[in-house]
């Protein structure tokens, strides 16, 4: 078996004891004589283990007994349109902070069921920096705030949570969350694709206040409305159980890491490493970022010269480094460093990065 330093942005790398457990345990989950996928989730073995989950991720977060802890599907996307037709109604107003692609579009998803305010926008710069808190025009009467604390593609993070005053704030922490300390009492709404920190694709976490929950929104179909779901557990209809138990296996682990406050240094210390071999490396490579709206997460680069970018991509394969090409909006490269990227291979990454540009230097 050869597993490699993976650096995909999403799905990621899982921590590779949760897909030894989940292997070791496939065929016989927990004394069941059947996987956990072949399982009624209305059995008390799943329900144990989803409530666990539910319970380690509150510890992790500290979240507050007045908030709501959902499983959900439908990625990210899907919320993108969800929240703003439970959040509000058709004739209302809520506040977007556009940060790179995700905070774009989950704008433009938002577009059919209100009125959407881009209250700032750092597009017209290439989303090379965040928008700074002091040009934002929020609206008094927004029904929310919605923007994006780490954009995937651009590379781009919020390190402190922006204040807006009275209005609940909703984050799309879809690549950032856990992977440091967090006050959810910020926070009216925070929801994630688990696909990078927590677990495989399909699985959605959300993390609701629950006087959000009351409102109105616009009529829509029970399965749409997160009071729904609140009030079932998460069990409206058939979650995503597979998903539910590696989530669940993930935040086990992250609680043996030492929890967030121990994830936040690694992630620190990783994503400042990488940073100073770009900058060190006299040009060589380069991430047009503003230092201090670097991703901790998500660190895009460039070479030089585009030329040599298929031999990097080629090599760095070779030596056991996967998915380091950038997306296709930017080109490039990009390297993901999420909860389950180890430092060792962002010292591998590193080391490869540096014998590259001495060889084709
Ligand atoms: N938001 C962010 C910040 C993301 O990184 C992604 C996926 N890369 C999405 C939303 C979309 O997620 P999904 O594909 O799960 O809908």
């Amino acid at each position: 078996m050869s597993r490699v330093w993976n650096f995909s942005a999403g799905p990621a790398a899982l921590p590779q004891a949760v897909l030894e457990q989940a292997q070791r345990e496939l065929l016989d989950w927990n004394g069941s004589g059947a996987s956990v996928m072949e399982q009624s989730h209305r059995g008390k073995r799943f329900i144990a283990m989803a409530e666990q989950a539910e319970a380690d991720l509150r510890e992790l977060l500290a979240v507050p007994a007045d908030y709501a802890v959902l499983f959900l599907q439908g990625g990210a996307t899907q919320h993108f349109a969800q929240i703003p037709m439970n959040l509000a109604g058709p004739d209302e107003v809520a506040d977007y902070v556009v940060s790179g692609h995700w905070s774009e579009k989950a704008a433009s998803e938002a577009a059919p069921y209100l009125r959407v305010n881009v209250a700032a926008s750092s597009k017209d710069d290439g989303y090379l920096h965040l928008p700074a808190r002091a040009n934002w025009r929020l609206d008094p009467r927004a029904a929310y705030v919605h923007y994006t604390p780490n954009e995937t593609i651009h590379g781009v993070e919020f390190h402190d949570v922006p204040d807006s005053g009275d209005v609940p704030l909703v984050a799309d922490m879809s690549s950032s969350i856990l992977s440091a300390r967090l006050d959810v009492r910020r926070f009216g709404l925070i929801y994630a694709g688990a696909q990078k920190n927590v677990g495989p694709s399909g699985l959605v976490l959300m993390i609701v206040r629950r006087d959000l929950l009351a409102r109105p929104g616009r009529p829509m179909a029970r399965i749409f409305r997160y009071a729904e779901h609140a009030a079932a557990g998460s069990m409206l209809n058939t979650p995503n159980t597979w998903g539910w138990y590696l989530a669940g296996l993930t935040l086990r682990w992250l609680k043996a890491q030492g929890g967030l406050a121990a994830m936040g240094e690694r992630n620190r210390a990783k994503a400042a490493r990488l940073y100073a071999a770009i900058d060190g490396s006299g040009g060589f490579y380069r991430n047009p970022v503003e230092p201090a709206s670097r991703s901790r997460m998500n660190v895009p680069f460039t070479l030089h010269d585009g030329r040599l970018d298929a031999a990097f991509l080629a090599e760095s394969e070779a030596a056991g480094l996967l998915a380091l090409k950038g997306h296709k909006a930017l080109g490039g490269m990009r390297a993901s460093l999420y909860n389950a990227v180890p430092p060792e291979a962002v010292e591998a990454l590193v080391d490869f990065m540096g014998d590259f540009a001495r060889r084709h230097g």
